[in-house]
């Protein structure tokens, strides 16, 4: 049992997210991406997959990176700089 950080509902299948040092406590992800989820600053939807960023800001995908003048917004994965082949 443990509370939820963003909407205090006390779950008995709640779970923790450990991101930069910090740990939150969420009863579902809906609370998790509310709390957590980076915002597209082109459009303003959450980016809730692997989104693009670059000079620290976020985008939920290639074309809104174009758009805000970004060409070289580098894909949100842990294979970024891993040669797929
Ligand atoms: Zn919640
Ligand atoms: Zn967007």
């Amino acid at each position: 049992m443990a509370v939820c950080d963003v909407c205090g509902n006390d779950y008995r299948l709640s779970f923790e997210v450990h991101a930069a040092g910090a740990v939150h406590t969420f009863d579902s992800f809906e609370c998790a991406i509310h709390l957590m989820a980076p915002v597209c600053e082109h459009c303003g939807c959450k980016v809730i997959g692997h989104g693009m960023e670059a000079d620290g800001h976020f985008f939920c995908c290639a074309s809104c990176a174009r758009h805000a003048g970004l060409d070289s917004a580098a894909e949100l994965s842990d294979h970024a700089g891993v040669d797929p082949s």
